[in-house]
């Protein structure tokens, strides 16, 4: 497969790469823009013009140079072995994809893409949708034969989008929901995933039945249609094998596939728990459940959510501390699908240990939440600091206020135990990050004036760190 006829490079060397703001010719979707999507939709195979390439709206050349524009990107499919259940998969190529392009940045998936193009690949020719459109048509018809026909429709015109909005919602709903009556004690077999280990290298995402993609974007069914369309490719089956934990969701057969899939930095992995040996977390994840350490709770933000959260930081602070492939107890990446799981962390006392959630998350999953936890645990219309969580909980009866007492610290402290003990399997703990910039100087011997080192947004590991008092004589 060539891409020399286009402007700009196309491959795997390029996947990672970051475009910051002033670098950027344009930015498509991302926080600052409400409606945008990709969505890839299997069909039959009259219905499919293969090849054709459609922009709806003004095209790359036409948008306002560093600003901020909605996109969608519909991308339809056929092919004798194409079926519904490879929808999720497929449309988790884009941002595989997207990412070999020079110059281009995709994050995150679904209703949620994020886009940046480089004004360097801009002015080499990557002016126009149309070579989007190539880029894809090429790779996915290489990389995955099944797909015999395809085309691809860019939207940039803000009422399309609109309509074609609700449209993808729905059917990401509708394949939410398919896998939400199988039971992961029903099965024998889940299924992993390593798209992202080219941004996190020891992540590895085991979807279940009832723990779906971190991204949010694969079920339990769509595992199991790529394994079989693609066995040599990034998603792949997992026997259960024999159960250490069924209630953690600890498996040998999991646990194997770790040893093997990050190379020997994950051996071990609890499903259900964000502080036991937790599942890993990329960078895709949909939301984080993170620890609230002054009511032993967990509170839970999306990537959408502007502002902090009630302990103060923003959602892109703590994805930093999550992120990365990491087991970092307190701090786990999970999706919306998984907190209308029964068995939504449920190691941790599941919504009886949470503790706050944004209002748009919690619209999404009211029907899901335990009936008497719904309407007491509160979100930022209600509380806007950790004092006034603490008394909300006190005042509303809150299970968690249970863990306050005498009985509930000595829990707190046996999982604090556990945390600790966790923390050197993980591949790296959690660093602590120097925003800004950290300056010290080493004097030099015999009265010359030394140097200066300076650590720029520098994070730092240390498994100990010693003080020491130097003695008169030791100075001498
Ligand atoms: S978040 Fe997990 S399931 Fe989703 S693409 Fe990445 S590795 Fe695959």
């Amino acid at each position: 497969m060539s891409f020399e006829d286009l402007p700009m490079e196309v491959g795997v060397i390029y996947e990672g790469e970051r475009i910051r703001k002033g670098d950027m010719q344009v930015e498509l979707g991302g926080p600052k823009i409400e409606k945008k999507f990709e969505l890839v939709l299997a069909k039959k195979a009259a219905e499919v013009e293969d090849g054709k390439i459609t922009v709806v709206g003004p095209d790359l050349k036409d948008l306002d140079e560093g600003g901020y524009h909605p996109l969608g990107i519909l991308i339809e499919v056929a092919g004798k072995e194409v079926e519904e259940d490879l929808e999720g998969v497929l449309e988790r190529h884009v941002h595989e994809y997207t990412n070999f392009m020079e110059g281009v940045m995709h994050l995150n998936q679904r209703y949620d893409i994020w886009i940046r193009i480089s004004k360097k690949s801009f002015q080499k020719g990557l002016n126009s949708f149309k070579v989007f459109g190539q880029v894809y048509e090429r790779l996915y018809k290489s990389e995955l034969p099944i797909i015999e026909k395809i085309q691809i429709t860019f939207f940039t015109d803000p009422d399309k989008i609109a309509e074609q909005f609700d449209a993808a919602i729905k059917r990401y709903d509708e394949r939410d929901a398919r896998a939400r009556g199988l039971k992961d004690e029903e099965v024998d077999v889940f299924y992993g995933c390593t798209l992202c280990q080219s941004f996190a290298p020891t992540h590895c995402c085991t979807i279940t039945a009832q723990r779906y993609a971190n991204c949010g974007a694969i079920s339990w069914f769509d595992g199991r249609a790529a394994a079989r369309v693609d066995p040599k490719g990034p998603l792949f089956s997992i026997e259960k094998g024999d159960v250490i934990d069924e209630f953690k969701g600890e498996y040998k057969g999991v646990n194997q596939a770790y040893k093997e899939k990050t190379l020997g930095a994950v051996t071990e992995v609890c499903l259900y728990s964000a502080f036991d040996k937790p599942h890993t977390s990329c960078g895709c994840f949909e939301a984080i459940a993170f620890i609230i350490p002054e009511v032993d709770g967990l509170g839970l933000v999306h990537r959408d959510y502007k502002g902090p959260s009630v302990n103060g930081l923003p959602f892109s602070t703590m994805a930093d501390s999550t992120a990365g492939g990491r087991q970092i107890p307190g701090f786990h990446g999970v999706s919306i699908e998984y907190m209308r799981s029964p068995k939504f962390l449920q190691v941790d006392g599941g919504w009886e240990r949470v503790v706050w959630l944004p209002k748009a998350i919690k619209d999404r999953i009211y029907d899901f939440m335990p009936d008497n936890l719904r309407d007491i645990i509160p979100t930022e219309n209600d509380v806007s600091d950790i004092d006034e969580l603490k008394r909300y909980l006190q005042d509303h009866n809150h299970p968690v206020v249970e863990r306050w007492t005498e009985t509930g610290a000595a829990a707190r402290l046996e999982e604090e135990e556990r945390v600790e003990e966790a923390a050197p399997t993980t591949q790296a703990s959690q660093p602590f990050m120097m925003p800004g910039q950290m300056m010290t100087t080493v004097p030099a011997a015999g009265g010359s004036p030394g140097f200066q080192i300076i650590f720029k947004n520098a994070k730092i590991y240390a498994e100990k760190v010693i003080i020491k008092r130097l003695d008169e004589k030791a100075k001498k």
